[in-house]
């Protein structure tokens, strides 16, 4: 008998809950605003009322999930239990940690909270390879055009994003102020792309002069003792050839050096850990690079794989594998930080 009255009751409770909070209010974006800022301005923050906004909005929004002028959208219901809304609430909470924003990131990922103090006192330049008028290596996979660039730049956000959530420092040095971290297979193609505003130059020469004059710029003002450049590339080799994750440093320099094992050992744990049978066989090795050599602070190339082989293509074409590539790069990073303070 007990047990009917508590079932009935929690009936009750779930259909006063659900009209409670089943009302939805509706908005429309302001200029500029993208589903972030627009749920936040309504004080709805976290992923969970974003996924929910995409579901009840599904047949109204642009392409990659821009906001349309004019369109009024509905908002979810605040839900009291909601363990996201706790979370926002705590964040607005002095104590906690407060929600920055980059909007490179783009709308989907633009907010972000420093996590950890493991990189606070590092700097990060971050330049991925290309981008403007020169696209870098083309792969071609399913009728699509694969660019190097569009590839390199979204782990390049990425890693950038893990690194601020560690408390790093980070420059974006090429930037595209549309395209912001993609969940997409296949990364669209553009020449947008500028060094930090500036038009970048289809010689090559003044291309890479024009990135290492940027880092070199900021490097003197920077105030961090622990100052890393990042170079990400893809490779373009024969469409047979395979490849690991490979990385460069520049002659004479220990530091680079260092970080170039540190980060193959990051990386050999990670695949020991998560493909047990396949080893890695990425190397480490020294190359006299324009912008290794041309740019002040401690340097890293990385080239994640060949954009031309189909299973170094699954590496690229999966969101979750270019997501890990960055969080396994920022492991790196921060072991490096690490071994560099020891040492000091
Ligand atoms: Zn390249």
């Amino acid at each position: 008998m007990k047990r009917v009255n508590i079932i009935i009751l929690s009936f009750l409770f779930f259909g006063i809950c659900n009209s409670i909070f089943s009302q939805n209010d509706k908005d429309s974006p302001r200029d500029g605003e993208g589903i972030h800022s627009f749920l936040k301005r309504n004080n709805r923050i976290g992923n969970n009322y974003y996924e929910q906004f995409l579901e009840l909005n599904k047949n109204k929004l642009g392409k990659r999930n821009t906001l349309l002028k004019g369109v009024t959208y509905t908002l979810p219901s605040i839900s009291k239990g909601n363990k996201e809304d706790q979370l926002s609430k705590k964040s607005n909470n002095k104590e906690s940690s407060p929600i920055y924003i980059e909007p490179l990131f783009g709308s989907a990922y633009e907010q972000y909270t420093i996590k950890s103090n493991k990189l606070k006192g590092a700097c990060f330049y971050l330049s991925s390879g290309h981008g403007g008028p020169d696209p870098g290596a083309i792969g071609k996979v399913d009728g699509y055009s694969l660019h190097e660039h569009e590839y390199a730049y979204d782990i390049t956000l990425r890693l950038a994003r893990c690194l601020q959530e560690e408390g790093a420092t980070v420059h974006i040095i090429i930037q595209d102020t549309q395209d912001g971290i993609r969940d997409d297979r296949y990364l669209s193609n553009s020449d947008r792309a500028t060094c930090m505003g500036e038009t970048i130059p289809l010689n090559q020469l003044k291309r890479l002069e024009q990135r290492s004059n940027k880092i070199n710029d900021l490097a003197r003002k920077t105030k961090e003792k622990y100052k890393r450049a990042v170079f990400i590339h893809l490779d373009s080799r024969s469409q047979k050839k395979q490849l690991d994750v490979f990385f460069y440093y520049a002659k004479n320099s220990s530091g680079g050096k260092k970080l170039a094992k540190t980060m193959q050992e990051t990386f050999a744990s990670h695949y020991d850990k998560h493909q047990p049978n396949r080893g890695f066989t990425g190397t480490v090795s020294m190359r006299e690079l324009y912008v290794l050599t041309n740019t002040t602070p401690v340097g890293i190339y990385a080239e994640l794989g060949n954009i031309q082989n189909s299973f170094d293509q699954r590496r690229f074409l999966d969101p979750n594998n270019r997501q890990a590539l960055a969080n396994w790069m920022c492991r790196g990073f921060i072991k490096d930080y690490d071994n560099w303070k020891k040492g000091r």
